[in-house]
């Protein structure tokens, strides 16, 4: 394989999944020259009801990408609030003005991952937008990956789901797994067993209209802070449409009994405490939530990225928005190996650097966002929990908050500097990390904050 016409180090890249991951990684290859094989395991996307709201550092990327400006279309106009409440009385704990920064280009981003995918997916098959580079195929299912020096490779059921299924082996110069927390790559590599925990309760996530939300003055996001009743309530679309996310910390039920207690929840959690015939629930999906990460997001000439390659509880929203930024730095270490700005090392600097700032930051945090909500007194959490304090202290200075809200984050990382050769000698480098700001290299509270802030 690694055929080098036109004096590049190499020519085919295969990756694994039609998800945010892959299908942003493939865009930002091919605004770069660099062509693309999707391999998707369905006859469609992926609409379930996960993602809605992505951080500024993924907001960049999505900018970046050419693509925040159909996001900002599809999106609710405004999104004027964030807050934690008490479930049992709906007390506001603390709130962060969002309205500060409604202005700013590089804002949170807020919309269903079903609509991001659908709009990724278009510019990926427009050819003014992707140069015609990215081959999405439908109904391929990786089965198995494999390698020697020269190529990977990856084993692909062919066919829709009722049909007879044709087999083929794929090879390419490297596989990259974005193939979601059930990765088959991430499995061909490691079996099913990977570190981390998984949480004893269950997720239940449904898009609600109520009219009580608004009746009661609710708007933008409301963390719902109570040990049986937590979760987060958050407007959601056009229309009226709002997601209620909670987990129900009996575990071990079936779905069944998980839904009947479902209006139990609700009278606990929602304002006015309605009864079923007060709400219209139009859909709803159930998820076991872990967070998880892998030894290694490089063997060889296979990758991972993604949560194929970790995952966290969706309590702040880190999952997509570290999936993004994972994305956007693999994209540039290609970037420059293909362009000769770089040598191959530039592969293991991803791995190694996205790995540590999942395990530092995003796994960290993502659980005390989780702890925060679910296991904290919500009587006295308001005092003595150090992240309210800080909010407390920034509402005080409006020019403060907003500085907060829009700084780079250490989650961020612009792997551009390990280039070592000038850019522009060929023209295909030139922006590669266009909007992407250097990592502030901030540690301790201060970027403890901004990570909570941008994941709320
Ligand atoms: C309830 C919930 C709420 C969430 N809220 C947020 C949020 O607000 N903000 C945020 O940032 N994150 C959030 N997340 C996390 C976010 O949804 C995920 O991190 C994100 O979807 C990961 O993207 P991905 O591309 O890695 O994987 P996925 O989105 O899972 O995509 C993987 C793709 O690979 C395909 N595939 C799977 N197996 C194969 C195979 N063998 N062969 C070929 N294709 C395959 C799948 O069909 C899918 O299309 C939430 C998650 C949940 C569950």
């Amino acid at each position: 394989m690694t055929s080098n016409t036109n004096n590049r180090p190499f020519s085919k890249i295969i990756i694994a999944g039609a998800g945010p991951s892959g299908l942003l990684l493939a865009l930002l290859l091919a605004q770069h020259g660099i062509p693309t094989i999707v391999l998707e395991a369905w006859s469609w996307l992926d609409t379930r009801l996960r993602a809605v709201q992505y951080g500024v550092p993924a907001t960049r990327l999505f900018r970046r990408a050419g693509l925040l400006e159909d996001f900002r279309d599809a999106s609710i106009p405004k999104f004027p609030t964030i807050c934690w409440r008490r479930s049992a009385d709906g007390e506001k704990l603390a709130e962060i003005d969002m309205s500060l920064v409604e202005g700013e280009e590089d804002r949170m981003t807020v919309l269903a991952l079903g609509e991001i995918i659908q709009i990724m997916y278009k510019h990926c098959i427009d050819p003014k937008k992707s140069r015609g580079l990215i081959d999405i195929r439908f109904n391929h299912r990786v089965t198995g990956t494999g390698q020697d020096p020269d190529k990977a490779w990856v084993d692909v059921e062919i066919g829709k789901e009722d049909e007879e299924k044709k087999h083929e082996r794929l090879d390419a110069d490297y596989v990259i797994g974005c193939d979601g927390a059930g990765s088959a790559v991430r499995k061909s590599l490691f079996g099913h067993e990977w570190p981390g925990q998984t949480f004893g309760c269950r997720f239940m996530v449904q898009n609600v209209y109520y009219d009580g939300f608004e009746k009661h003055g609710w708007e933008g996001g409301n963390y719902m802070v109570d040990n049986d009743h937590w979760g987060l309530i958050a407007r959601r679309g056009h229309g009226g449409l709002w997601r209620v996310t909670y987990g129900d910390p009996v575990p071990g039920l079936t779905d069944e009994e998980y839904l009947a207690r479902r209006p139990w929840h609700f009278k606990n959690m929602l304002p006015g405490n309605p009864d079923p015939d007060q709400y219209r629930i139009e859909h709803n999906n159930i998820y076991n939530i872990h967070n998880r990460c892998v030894d290694t997001f490089k063997v060889g000439r296979i990758l991972l990225a993604a949560d194929a390659a970790h995952i966290c509880n969706p309590m702040g929203g880190y999952g997509c928005m570290t999936a993004c930024l994972d994305v956007g730095g693999l994209a540039d270490c290609f970037i420059g190996y293909y362009d000769g700005l770089a040598g191959e090392e530039i592969l293991d600097t991803y791995a190694t650097v996205r790995r540590e700032i999942f395990l530092k930051y995003v796994d960290a945090r993502s659980v005390k966002n989780l702890d925060r909500v679910a296991k904290s007194d919500p009587w006295t959490v308001a005092d003595t929990d150090p992240f309210f304090g800080i909010v407390k202290e920034l509402n005080k200075d409006p020019e403060e908050m907003k500085r907060f809200l829009m700084k780079v984050s250490s989650i961020e990382h612009d792997f551009t500097r390990y280039y070592d050769k000038p850019s522009g000698t060929n023209g295909a480098a030139k922006g590669a990390a266009e909007g992407i700001p250097r990592d502030s290299g901030v540690e301790g509270i201060e970027a403890e904050v901004a990570l909570h802030t941008e994941a709320v």
